[in-house]
């Protein structure tokens, strides 16, 4: 295909393909065709509209037009009036199938149309989204019919969903770099490279984009840059300091780990830029935090840190709901005097012009402490001690669960930050509790159960699953209904319904039947008493025993709704497994002491 652009109805086409399947394999392969079809000059356009934006997730440019603006628009161009737009709205719950059906039955039949192109659906696309403020609404509304105009009805029904951010076409990332090394390199190995760039850089578009056009060798030449988001490196869990220290070789660094809101901060000149977790653009939260950066850092950098918020006369760590408060749209400095907060920084990843993520973990931390002398107002550097026999750990650890820390960040002294990946060169050590698992879960809410009583009209129970990073699936790992307050259970209801699908999903691997599905998306935190064997879910099938999976037993909400975590955060399913073992591992230890001090009959 030349340059002369690219029909819609083509992307269309593979968009109605991807609807309907529920096999992810399949999903890879339309993926695959599309990119194959489409002029490179467009790769990167088509890649953000498959995921149902316009720009890389970081830079925060939502269309977000609402759905009454979209049904507007819709009873303009098809002539139908507004009651029935909404009626069809209601009878078919989706804007997308609304759509098609007003414009299947257009009143006048619009003679000459203009083809649609994805350039052009693009650019008005960018046009709406730029327009803000007073007296927008009805110029976006013209644009909407200017595209809807031209549009055959099912052209109509994708435009609808992508402008309500409705798009559900349930591509991962990993799915999206691995359908590109298909598409554009030799083979499915090379995958590794792309996801390299990815992870420097979280703009898929921008990776898709380089591949197609200038070839591999110019993916390997992406690095990291200013006010792009690097996608943090992330920590595997151990349950005693004598594990860390094994996994360690010996010797390692024990820092700090507090509870709080993770933050990349990228400063050039007096410019700062605040990335959460997610890599959402969070600098309007911390005001505080970008005044302190320019005090005391003056050169360039990527840091990054946790802000926890504290108690001012005590200086004393305060629990991590207390940053919620930061995220509002106003009065932040309102919320900034009445929730004060501290930031430390543990990493630095930029200086001066030049990257530091292949530097090794104590060179990092030598440039750092150069950077930041002792504490300079609300900024210091985490604490951190050079360990290497257990008891110093446990001694260090004990030390920083008092100052009101989590645990310890155990952290290899050698090992360079490796951006995207979790694995055990940072371990996270927390307070062990007996008769609890030692940590919580983040879980992704794929289905729910209709409430009966008191909870009929309302979800009664959810449906949760692990990540598995291979396959890119969701394994269901447990149904949650307790820890629920009133209020949760009508918050659940309305936060979940614009994931509701008809199927299962896709990528969701599961033996029971739920009553509603949704598309993973939301991830919420619960807590167990332990993890058994189950044929019911499929987490970690066939892993200890055949025909079984991994199940929480008698799991809780903890309140904690993840919203700085993706649904491919989730805690994984290897993650779970490691816990089963480690569980036992505990089990079977206290049996033996028990046993030895006779406690056992
Ligand atoms: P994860 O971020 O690993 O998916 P999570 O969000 O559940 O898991 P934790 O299990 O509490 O978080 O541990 C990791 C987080 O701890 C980091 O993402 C970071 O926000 C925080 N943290 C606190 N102190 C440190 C530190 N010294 N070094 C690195 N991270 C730290």
């Amino acid at each position: 295909m030349g340059c002369d652009g690219m029909d819609y109805s083509t992307i269309v086409d593979v968009f109605d393909k991807m609807e309907a399947t529920s096999k992810r394999t399949e999903l890879t392969d339309l993926i695959v065709g599309l990119l194959k079809s489409t002029p490179r000059e467009l790769i990167d356009k088509v890649v953000y509209l498959m995921l149902g934006r316009l720009r890389p997730e970081y830079e925060g440019i939502e269309l977000g037009v609402a759905d009454r603006m979209a049904l507007r628009a819709l009873s303009v161009s098809s002539g139908l009036d507004m009651k029935s737009v909404e009626e069809l709205y209601v009878k078919t719950g989706d804007i997308g199938e609304a759509a098609e059906e007003a414009l299947s039955k257009r009143l006048q039949a619009v003679l000459f149309k203009d083809k649609l192109t994805v350039e052009r659906v693009y650019s008005t696309l960018e046009r709406i989204a730029m327009l803000k403020g007073e007296g927008s609404q009805d110029t976006k509304i013209r644009y909407i019919c200017n595209l809807l105009n031209d549009a055959e009805p099912r052209e109509g029904k994708y435009i609808l969903k992508i402008i309500t951010g409705k798009l559900r076409l349930g591509v991962a990332d990993y799915t999206i770099l691995d359908a590109l090394a298909v598409a554009f390199t030799e083979s499915k190995e090379n995958r590794d490279i792309l996801e390299r760039a990815y992870n420097l850089t979280s703009d898929l578009g921008l990776v898709a984009r380089t591949v197609a056009l200038d070839g591999l060798d110019a993916v390997k030449a992406i690095g990291v840059e200013l006010f792009r988001p690097i996608r943090p490196m992330l920590a595997e869990r151990v349950s005693s300091a004598e594990e860390a220290l094994d996994r360690m070789g010996g010797r390692c660094a024990a820092e700090y780990k507090l509870d709080g809101e993770r933050l990349q901060i990228h400063k050039h000149g007096n410019k700062v830029r605040i990335f959460s977790r997610r890599l959402e653009d969070i600098t309007s939260h911390y005001p505080d935090a970008i005044d302190a950066i320019m005090a005391s850092i003056k050169v360039d950098v990527i840091v990054e840190g946790e802000a926890v918020a504290i108690n001012q006369d005590t200086q004393e760590y305060l629990p991590f709901q207390e940053l919620m408060h930061r995220r509002r749209k106003y009065g932040i400095e309102e919320a900034m005097r009445e929730y004060p907060i501290a930031l430390n920084l543990f990493d630095i990843l930029y200086i001066d012009g030049r990257e530091c993520i292949d530097l090794p973990y104590i060179e990092r931390r030598n440039i750092l402490e150069g950077l930041v002398n002792g504490s300079m107002g609300i900024v210091s550097i985490v604490p951190m001690l050079i360990v290497s026999d257990a008891k110093s750990m446990e001694d260090y650890m004990l030390k920083a669960i008092n100052e009101g820390c989590e645990g310890l960040m155990i952290k290899d002294l050698n090992s360079p930050y490796r951006a995207g990946a979790r694995g055990y060169a940072w371990i996270k050590l927390k307070r062990e509790y007996r008769s609890e698992l030692a940590d919580t879960l983040d879980l992704v809410v794929v289905g729910a159960f209709h409430g009966r009583g008191r909870r009929a009209g309302r979800y009664g129970a959810l449906l949760l699953a692990s990540y598995n990073r291979e396959d890119d699936t969701f394994y269901t790992v447990c149904k949650v209904g307790t820890g629920f307050t009133d209020e949760d259970l009508e918050r659940f209801y309305g936060m979940l319904s614009p994931y509701i699908i008809r199927h299962k999903h896709a990528r969701v691997n599961s033996r029971l039947e739920a009553d509603v599905w949704f598309e993973p998306r939301i991830v919420i935190e619960v807590i167990a008493s332990e993890i058994t064997l189950s044929p019911l879910h499929t987490c970690a099938m066939n892993a200890i025993r055949e025909g079984n999976g991994l199940a929480l037993r008698f799991p809780k909400f903890t309140g904690r709704v993840r919203e700085d975590k993706s649904a491919e955060d989730a805690t994984s399913v290897d993650e779970i497994l490691s816990m089963y073992r480690r569980q036992l591992k505990v089990t079977r230890q206290v049996q033996a002491s028990e046993e030895d001090t006779g406690m056992i009959e």
